[in-house]
């Protein structure tokens, strides 16, 4: 279908070091809603939400991480303070009480963008499994 074409055609450009649309996103070249801020993270609300409550936290710099599969050793501090943000903005949005974080890997995940980031739900009640 078209969302697994779209996802196999994005996953051509992993590897290969482009730029992606969130590289504007945290140059500010093009405005999103931000939800949480600091030296090494950037918060904002997802363009095709899927909750009531749905917010991308991606590392300012991408460093090799266009996908969790990529991570290595020295990744091992951004990504615990990825995970730490998804708990602040969960905090932030007041769905401490039940939120999901998801990160797609890879074509087979349907991932479309190539820079690291992870997905905060919430807002509703979440089923399971996912599809
Ligand atoms: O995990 P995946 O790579 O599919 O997620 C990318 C996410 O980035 C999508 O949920 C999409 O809606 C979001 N996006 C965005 N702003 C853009 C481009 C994509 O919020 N300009």
């Amino acid at each position: 279908n078209n969302e697994e074409a779209a996802a196999k055609a994005a996953a051509v450009n992993a590897d290969s070091g482009t730029p992606t649309i969130f590289d504007k996103i945290i140059a500010k070249e093009i405005s999103s809603t931000i939800v949480y801020e600091d030296e090494k993270v950037l918060a904002f609300r997802d363009i095709n939400p899927q909750a009531p409550v749905h917010v991308l936290i991606i590392p300012k710099l991408r460093d090799g991480l266009t996908m969790l599969g990529k991570a290595e050793a020295r990744h091992g501090e951004i990504l615990s303070h990825l995970l730490y943000t998804a708990k602040i903005v969960a905090e932030k949005e007041g769905i401490l009480d039940g939120f999901r974080v998801v990160i797609n890997n890879g074509p087979d995940a349907c991932q479309s963008v190539y820079h690291l980031h992870l997905h905060v739900l919430g807002g509703r009640q979440m089923k399971w499994p996912p599809g």
